[in-house]
């Protein structure tokens, strides 16, 4: 069974990008690629940005000077309504996530996100948006296509028949079709984006919902402090991934939304440069020029055993993929890690994730 496809009417018309003072809004603003959005449009030049989340002001990731900035809870059908009055563009990256130690454990809390795209999308259709982002994921696809390590990488059309990530990925996919729908129905533009494992500086780094790259990157800085030279990797090291720098993730973000191919229509967002997390772990090592041992926690979550993003598809519509290779955005992302790494030691602010 092929991907539901739908393109509705929205498609036929040309829609204008949004001028500097239209208003945009990011949700997820004070999360990880919220944040860095917000941050790039505001230095595109773009002069009324919306920025909300519901983690107080003071525990977001960046804040961008001269942004609006809202803390709210997007779940709740009236915020929604608020959130995106006179908005021209709306980006949607608000959910509840984290890495694999997240997700495989609070399976309720990344469904209920399926109230934020629901009442979000609503809003923006009745406020008259004239596109709308969605951030969805590599979970949404089918578990069984990533069995095995060297697993071929996953197109578009893997999705279904349907298998995705209990939990979270479900959500994803529930939330991919509400778009489709929307844009099927009453014709507004959507654009659905399935992220392949996004990394950087200004990412969650500790405290239970950071992903692969960046635990790594601070099990080895903690090594080094601590003089323990050891390093635990979850379940046995052979576990496949692709790795995308966020410079990468904002260019492509910018770009398929204002794609008008692609309304409508999934779309991996990601590299195709798939690494062992073992390898992983040696990219960090040379960064922070040390050798640890390795011990394996065959019980830890490790998520499915192999995934990489076929860029096909994107490539064709966009004559464009993300092609930061993992070694090179490892060293700033590890940098910025340690600089957190010691600012906390030393008792000054850090970013925290606190929900
Ligand atoms: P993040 O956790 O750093 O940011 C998400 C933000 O959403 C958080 O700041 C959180 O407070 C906010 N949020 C959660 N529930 C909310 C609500 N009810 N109302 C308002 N705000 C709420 O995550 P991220 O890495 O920046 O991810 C952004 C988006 O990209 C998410 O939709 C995520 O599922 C998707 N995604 C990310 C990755 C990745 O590797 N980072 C991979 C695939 C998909």
């Amino acid at each position: 069974m092929s991907q539901p496809k739908t393109r509705g009417e929205a498609g036929a018309a040309k829609t204008p990008r949004a001028g500097k003072d239209d208003l945009i809004l990011v949700t997820g603003a004070g999360g990880f690629i919220g944040g860095a959005l917000v941050r790039r449009l505001h230095e595109r030049g773009f002069n009324r940005i919306r920025a909300v989340d519901k983690k107080p002001l003071p525990h977001w990731y960046q804040r961008t000077p001269g942004v609006e900035s809202w803390c709210m809870d997007l779940s709740d059908e009236a915020n929604c309504r608020a959130a995106v009055r006179d908005a021209v563009e709306v980006y949607n990256l608000a959910a509840d996530m984290g890495g694999m130690g997240f997700i495989e454990r609070f399976r309720i809390e990344c469904l209920r996100s399926v109230l934020i795209n629901t009442h979000l999308i609503e809003a923006a259709y009745r406020a008259g948006v004239q596109r709308y982002f969605f951030s969805s994921s590599a979970c949404a696809y089918n578990v069984k296509l990533q069995e095995d390590p060297n697993c071929r990488a996953l197109k578009e059309s893997d999705a279904y028949p349907a298998m995705a990530e209990r939990g979270y990925g479900w959500e994803k996919l529930f939330s991919e079709m509400v778009c489709q729908e929307y844009t099927a129905e009453r014709g507004l533009k959507t654009y659905i984006a399935r992220f392949h494992n996004v990394y950087g500086p200004w990412g969650t780094w500790d405290g239970g919902r950071e992903k692969a790259p960046a635990a790594i990157c601070r099990k080895v800085i903690e090594a080094k402090d601590t003089g323990n030279k050891e390093i635990v990797i979850w379940g046995d090291g052979h576990q496949t991934r692709s790795f995308m720098y966020i410079e990468d993730c904002l260019d492509g973000i910018d770009r398929i939304m204002h794609c008008d191919k692609l309304i409508a229509t999934p779309v991996n967002l990601g590299t195709s440069e798939m690494i062992s997390i073992n390898d992983l772990v040696s990219i960090a090592e040379a960064i922070g020029g040390v050798r640890l041992r390795r011990k394996y926690d065959l019980e830890a979550p490790r998520g499915v055993a192999g995934r990489n993003s076929d860029n096909t598809f994107i490539k064709q519509v966009l004559g464009w993929e993300p092609r930061t290779p993992i070694r090179k955005g490892l060293v700033p992302t590890y940098r910025w890690i340690e600089q957190q790494y010691r600012d906390r030691k030393a008792g000054r602010q850090t970013v925290r994730d606190i929900y």
